[in-house]
C-alpha cells in the first residue's frame, strides 16, 4: 500500500502554545500518509468529536510546503484546541482513521531517540538516552492501551523499565542533571520516579523499577522466569513469584520478567547464569 492511501497519522513529539490561544503549533515525524493546509484532523486515541484544522501551510526543514508525506519531520500549525488538549506523546490523525490503523502509527512511533527532536536541546549520551527512551515507551504504552492493546501496552511498558534500569545503571552525574533528568523521567506514567534528584537514589529506583514489574507481572500479560535452586532449572514461576514444582524451594532473587513470547530466550538465560 503506498503511504498515499493510507491515513496521515503524527506522533506528536513538541508542543508550543500560548496560554489561551486556540492556535498551536505541534512538531512531530509522520509515521504514515500526508498532511496539507485545510485538512480535517484529531487527536488520537481521543475524543473523535473534536475536529481541528490544519491552518497554514505544513513546515518542513523550515520552509512551507503543500504537502507533507511520511516519514518526515513537520510542523503544523492547528486550531482549534481547547486549553491543554494537545500534548506531546500523542498522535494526530485522519479524521477516518480506525484503531487499525492507528495501531499501525503507534508501532511506528519512533524510539530512535537519538535523533529526536529534543537532540539538540542538551547533550546526548547512553544515559539520558535510555532516560527518553523510557519515557517514549511509556508514552507509546499509553497509546497502545488507549488504543485497545493492552498486550502491547505490556510489552512497551516492561521495557520501558529496563529501559530506566539502563538508566539507573549510571551513576556519574551532578546533582543539578539529576534535576533534569529526573523530570524527563517523570513525563508520564512514571510516578514510580517522582521528581528531583534526591528521589533518584540507588535503592529506590532498584525498588521502584521492581515494583512496576511486578506490577505488570499482576495483570497476568507478564512472565516470569527465574533459576530454582532447588530443582537445578531455569522455571517459569507462578503467579506467587515461586518455582511451580514445590512451594518449599527458595524464592530466586534473580527473577526475568518477559513477554510470554520471550520466555524461552529467559530460560537459556537464567540457566545460563544458574542464579
Ligand atoms: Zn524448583
Amino acid at each position: 500500500m503506498s503511504t498515499d492511501t493510507q491515513p496521515f497519522l503524527m506522533h506528536i513529539e513538541e508542543v508550543f502554545a500560548l496560554k489561551d490561544d486556540p492556535v498551536v503549533v505541534v512538531g512531530g515525524r509522520i509515521l504514515t500518509g500526508s498532511v496539507r493546509r485545510g485538512d480535517p484532523l484529531r487527536l488520537a486515541p481521543s475524543d473523535p468529536a473534536m475536529i481541528l484544522t490544519v491552518g497554514e501551510e505544513p513546515e518542513v526543514n523550515y520552509a512551507d510546503v503543500h504537502v507533507a508525506s511520511a516519514p518526515v519531520k513537520v510542523s503544523l500549525v492547528i486550531k482549534p484546541v481547547p486549553a491543554g488538549a494537545v500534548r506531546a506523546g500523542l498522535i494526530l490523525a485522519s479524521v477516518g482513521a480506525t484503531a487499525a490503523d492507528l495501531e499501525i502509527g503507534i508501532q511506528e512511533v519512533t524510539l530512535d531517540i537519538a535523533t529526536g527532536f529534543s537532540g539538540d536541546k542538551r547533550a546526548r549520551d547512553g544515559s539520558t538516552q535510555a532516560a527518553d527512551k523510557a519515557q517514549r515507551l511509556r508514552e507509546r504504552g499509553a497509546l497502545h492501551a488507549a488504543n485497545g492493546n493492552p498486550r502491547e501496552a505490556m510489552r512497551d511498558a516492561l521495557e520501558a523499565t529496563y529501559a530506566a534500569e539502563a538508566f539507573n545503571a549510571r551513576r556519574d552525574y551532578q546533582p543539578g542533571q539529576w534535576v533534569e533528568i529526573g523530570a524527563s523521567l517523570a513525563g508520564m506514567g512514571g510516578d514510580a520516579f517522582g521528581f528531583g534528584w534526591a528521589l533518584m537514589g540507588k535503592k529506590l529506583d532498584a525498588k521502584a523499577v521492581y515494583n512496576e514489574r511486578l506490577a505488570l507481572f499482576k495483570t497476568g500479560l507478564v512472565a516470569a522466569v527465574a533459576y530454582c535452586k532447588a530443582c537445578r532449572l531455569a522455571v517459569v514461576l507462578d503467579t506467587d513469584l515461586r518455582c511451580p514444582n514445590s512451594p518449599k524451594h527458595p524464592a530466586s532473587q534473580n527473577i526475568l520478567f518477559v513477554m510470554p513470547e520471550q520466555v524461552p530466550q529467559a530460560i537459556q538465560v537464567a540457566q545460563a547464569r544458574r542464579k
